[in-house]
Parts: C-alpha cells; structure tokens; sequence
C-alpha cells in the first residue's frame, strides 16, 4: 500500500464496524484501499446540478476527453465524481435504513475505504440517450467512443464484465490513472 496510514486504516475499520461490514473486507472483495487525495478542485456541475470536485489533473483530462468527444459529436455528462468516504458510509447507512440488506448494497457499492471515487480520479459518465448507471450504458455510442478513445486521455474502465472484484460489471465507471 503507497500510502499505509494507521488513522485512516483505523477511521476505515471504525466506520465499518459501525455498518456491521466484516472485518477481512479487503481480503474478500479483493478492492484496495483508496486514499482521499489531499488536493480537489471544483469540477463544476454534474448532471444533476449538483457540485462536483475531482484532482486538478485527473480534471484536466476529463474536460479534454469531454470536449474532444463533443468535437466528434459525443456527448459525455458527468453523473458522479468525488466522493468522501464518510459519504460512502452515508450511502450504505441510508440504504441500509430503507431495509436493504448489507449484502445486497455491497454488490453495487464499495465499503467506504475502497470506492475508487475516493481517489478523486474516478468518474461515473452518462450520455443523453440512456438512463444514468445502467448496464445498458455498453451499447451507447458514448460507450463505443470511451472503449476506442479513454485510454488517450488516461481514463481506463475499472470494473469491466469480468473481473476479480466484488462489484458487479460498471461501463460506466472510468478512472484517470496517469498521477497515480
Ligand atoms: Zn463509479
């Protein structure tokens, strides 16, 4: 691990504790851990008018990659950046109170700790001629264009059909990788 942090692996084992998530989270979902960056900067709006923030680089790409698309006639809309891991664990905590069971919410969420989103390099992408965060994202053009183009701006798919993590297939989830 590049950055081990004994407070922050403990913040991580506290909140999960508090969710009722088993120890050994990391061994079974095969997810590594993921440390909030220490710089964001604001990404503006997502398509839900609300405020995103990602890393200044991993930024600089995403409004590349989205104008090129636009240049080719792509439209790329940001539905989510950024997201803290106390957000995290909100987000299951709510679940959970809308009487989810644990297993259920952790086949299509992280464990606060291990969602890529924390990194503020992850974007989950849209585009205007599908519903946001479906599987049915793969057969959109935007799809097609993100397959053949990410990889040139340093966004790679994380969680492909298949793959070894505990987190079901994501074509929508896109990661910037070049400052790791
Ligand atoms: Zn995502």
């Amino acid at each position: 691990m590049a950055s081990f942090d004994l407070a922050y692996n403990a913040r991580i084992a506290q909140l999960h504790a508090s969710l009722g998530i088993a120890p050994g989270y990391a061994q079974h979902s095969g997810l590594p851990l993921q440390i909030e960056p220490d710089e964001l900067v604001d990404a503006g709006k997502d398509m839900f008018d609300r405020d995103q923030r990602l890393t200044p680089s991993a930024l600089a790409a995403w409004q590349k990659m989205q104008q090129t698309a636009a240049d080719q006639g792509i439209t790329l809309l940001l539905v989510s950046a950024f997201r803290s891991v106390d957000y995290q664990a909100q987000l299951i905590r709510k679940k959970l109170d809308s009487g989810r069971t644990l297993d259920d919410i952790m086949q299509f969420n992280a464990a606060p700790g291990f969602s890529e989103h924390h990194t503020g390099r992850a974007v989950d992408i849209a585009c205007p001629e599908d519903e946001p965060l479906q599987e049915s994202f793969e057969n959109t053009s935007a799809f097609k264009w993100l397959s053949e183009n990410a990889d040139r701006f340093g966004f790679v798919m994380s969680y492909p059909r298949e793959h070894r993590h505990a987190i079901s297939y994501e074509p929508w989830h896109w990661c910037f990788q070049l400052d790791q």
